[in-house]
């Protein structure tokens, strides 16, 4: 059986708002540019607790910038 080397995730990328909008070095919004899964910043801030860590955000993130792109941004509370 051959076996080969994959990524599980990664856990640093590009800074984004609760939308998903990516964030310049001074964290202003980069207009129409989004960003989720492995390529956004995890927000376990480097770390990767145990599984789902990187499925679950891509999903609620993926959803949240859908809607925003949309133009029905989903509060946070
Ligand atoms: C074996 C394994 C088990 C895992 N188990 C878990 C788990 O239990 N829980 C959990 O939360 N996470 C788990 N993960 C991690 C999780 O699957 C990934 O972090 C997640 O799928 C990343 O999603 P993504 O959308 O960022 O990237 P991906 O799912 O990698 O999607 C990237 C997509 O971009 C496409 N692409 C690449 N380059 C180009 C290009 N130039 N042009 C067009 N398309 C391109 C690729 O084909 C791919 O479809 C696991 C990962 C692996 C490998």
């Amino acid at each position: 059986m051959a076996v080969w080397l994959a990524e599980i995730g990664t856990s640093t990328g590009l800074q984004a708002n609760v939308h998903g909008q990516v964030l310049d070095g001074q964290g202003e919004v980069l207009a129409g540019l989004y960003v989720c899964g492995n390529d956004m910043a995890s927000i376990m801030q480097g770390t990767y607790p145990g599984p789902g860590t990187t499925l679950g955000p891509a999903l609620v993130f993926g959803y949240r910038i859908a809607m925003h792109a949309a133009g029905r941004p989903v509060p946070i509370d």
